[in-house]
């Protein structure tokens, strides 16, 4: 088997296996201990971070949506494997147009906190709504991400919902935009949880790059 086939197959039987929630952390001091590496999902609510979680995962119900904002603000830890390989974790949605100031400001400060200090921390998947593109607010996150030196993958969700030539012109656009950002990884993934495609692809960058 070629190696890339290898690490794909390796990749869909570590992502058909045990997967468990682990914890909420609503601040730094509730995180695990850095155990395993992981990979964290950042993106605008209702990207469609839940549910890329759950079609990821095989799993119905593993990540839940919260559409109150203020309830979302914790960072959710689930095990990947047995025993543990790798540790997805799901950051608060972003850019809740009617979020009030101070809840924004603890975003800010509990991702900053997370990024920096977190030497597990493999790669970001920055999710990004394929019928809208990037929006200021996941520029400003990229900033973050750029910042803090955390490499990370632009994943196009709700493919389905786009016709064949507006997906191919909005991937361009992310791909030009990705490219002025220096810890975004040039390859960019186009994703539907309701179809499941892109997945495949999804799991074995995951799982390359905590290798
Ligand atoms: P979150 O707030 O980022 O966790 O977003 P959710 O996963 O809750 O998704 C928000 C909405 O988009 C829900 O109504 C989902 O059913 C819908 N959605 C999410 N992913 C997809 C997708 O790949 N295709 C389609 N057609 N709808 C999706």
């Amino acid at each position: 088997m070629k190696a890339e086939d290898e690490l794909a197959e390796r990749a869909r039987k570590l992502f058909a296996g045990p997967i468990d929630f682990l914890k909420s952390a609503p601040s730094l001091q509730f995180l695990p201990d850095p155990t395993a590496p992981e990979v964290a999902f950042a993106g605008r609510s209702n990207v469609g971070k839940s549910s890329l979680l759950n079609a990821l995962t095989n799993r119905n119900g593993l990540a839940r949506t919260s559409n109150t904002p203020g309830r979302t603000q914790e960072l959710n830890f689930f095990d990947v494997g047995k025993p543990l390989r790798i540790r997805l974790v799901d950051m608060p949605g972003y850019g809740f147009a009617e979020a009030p100031k101070d809840m924004v400001k603890r975003w800010r400060f509990l991702i900053n906190d997370y990024l920096r200090g977190r030497a597990v921390l493999k790669r970001a998947l920055v999710l990004v709504d394929a019928r809208h593109g990037l929006k200021p607010v996941d520029h400003e996150v990229m900033d973050m991400l750029d910042a803090a030196a955390v490499s990370y993958h632009l994943v196009l969700t709700k493919a389905d919902k786009v016709k064949r030539t507006a997906l191919e012109a909005v991937l361009q656009e992310t791909v030009d935009q990705a490219a002025k950002h220096p810890a975004a990884h040039p390859t960019i993934f186009t994703t539907s949880s309701e179809t499941g495609s892109g997945m495949p692809e999804l799991r074995t960058a995951i799982l390359e790059a905590t290798e």
